[in-house]
């Protein structure tokens, strides 16, 4: 029998390949830059299989040229760039890699933060520029982080473990929102359920962890920007577009903020949605900015090429997959074959 066909997108770590290849005939685009869509449309046409990161856009088109796919299975947590709707009416299982990152997207986080506050990337350009010629009791200064508020806005997994992180090894005291009060982060890092409105105007730092879905774009826009404290940190590790570019540059320009940290770009992979206008993040030293590199630990990393992996080869095995998106299509798959 011919062996069921998986299409990679872009080289993964080796953990999740090699198991597909225990299984499966496994082919891997080896280019580190975004499939084009064209390109996509012609590898799914005979793959039972899409294993694909978080900047493929995968819509109604590229499930209609994969006439046998099965399963879509995304190296990520948020599923924001999959149209899950259309790969639910198509019959096709959506996969995802939660619970694995916790912890390297909070210490992440929480990185960004002390850059941040403690303007490590501005004294490193001093500091290399042999600028540094004798001690200044009056430089880099910055604020002190123990016994301060940090608001976490999404209180799951990751908001969750930050929390912690901050709260036990920060001694910051933790304000939270959510759509959903959560008992674990109120038990384990002593935080306080509060609206959006009270943690913007009591938050020190805030920090985002909510999906991208159509009630969180633009989530942080200019009136919630007012809210905060003029000294207030704000860090983005979630996604780019939840946080609203345009009033976030303005506000840090006029210093109506003091400063950011930022994982993830409204219009990524770009820095800036218009490069011709003069909001430019990379113009600001009150900003830090990494290209999403959030998961980026080698453990990270590797559990979730396994976990990839895994959604595939279980669907494929018609087993169930320990992280479906879209459950409605198993169930019915499984009453198909009951
Ligand atoms: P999660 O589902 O465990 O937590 C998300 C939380 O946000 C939930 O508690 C949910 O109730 C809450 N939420 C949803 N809508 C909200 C709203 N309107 N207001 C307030 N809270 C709301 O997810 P997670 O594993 O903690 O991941 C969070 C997000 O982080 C992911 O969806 C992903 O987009 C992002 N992420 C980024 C990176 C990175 O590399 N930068 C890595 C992993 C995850």
């Amino acid at each position: 029998m011919q062996k069921k066909r998986v299409f990679v997108t872009q080289s993964i770590p080796r953990e999740g390949v090699d198991l597909l290849r225990r299984s499966f005939a496994v082919q891997v685009r080896s280019k580190h830059t975004v499939i084009p869509a064209k390109e996509l449309r012609t590898a799914v046409k005979n793959a039972d299989a899409l294993l694909c990161t978080l900047e493929d856009p995968i819509d109604a088109s590229i499930m209609d040229a994969g006439t046998r796919l099965r399963v879509i299975s995304n190296f990520a947590v948020g599923v924001d760039n999959i149209d899950v709707a259309a790969a639910t009416e198509r019959g096709i299982v959506v996969t995802n890699t939660p619970g694995v990152l916790d912890e390297a997207v909070a210490e992440h986080t929480l990185a960004l933060l002390l850059a941040v506050a403690r303007r490590i990337v501005e004294a490193d350009k001093f500091t290399r520029a042999h600028k540094y010629k004798a001690w200044m009791p009056l430089g880099f200064l910055g604020p002190e982080l123990k016994g301060k508020t940090i608001g976490v806005i999404g209180a799951g997994r990751i908001g969750t473990t930050v929390a912690k992180a901050a709260h036990h090894g920060m001694g910051m005291n933790v304000l939270y929102t959510d759509i959903a009060k959560n008992t674990q982060i109120e038990k384990e890092a002593k935080a306080k359920y509060v609206s959006l409105k009270s943690l913007l105007q009591h938050a020190d730092v805030v920090t985002v962890h909510v999906p991208l879905l159509p009630s969180t774009r633009h989530l942080i826009g200019a009136p919630q920007l007012r809210l905060m404290k003029k000294t207030a940190i704000l860090i983005n590790t979630s996604r780019g577009p939840v946080v609203a570019e345009k009033p976030l540059v303005r506000a840090l320009q006029q210093r109506k903020l003091r400063g950011a940290g930022l994982d993830v770009y409204e219009c990524e992979p770009y820095v800036d949605c218009d490069p011709t206008d003069r909001l430019d993040l990379t113009k600001l030293d009150s900003v830090v900015l990494t290209p999403h590199i959030a998961s980026a630990t080698e453990e990270a990393r590797a559990a979730m090429s396994r976990l990839a992996a895994e959604g595939v080869r279980d669907t494929l095995l018609n087993k169930k997959p320990k992280n479906v998106v879209n459950p409605k299509v198993w169930s019915k798959r499984k009453n198909q074959n009951d």
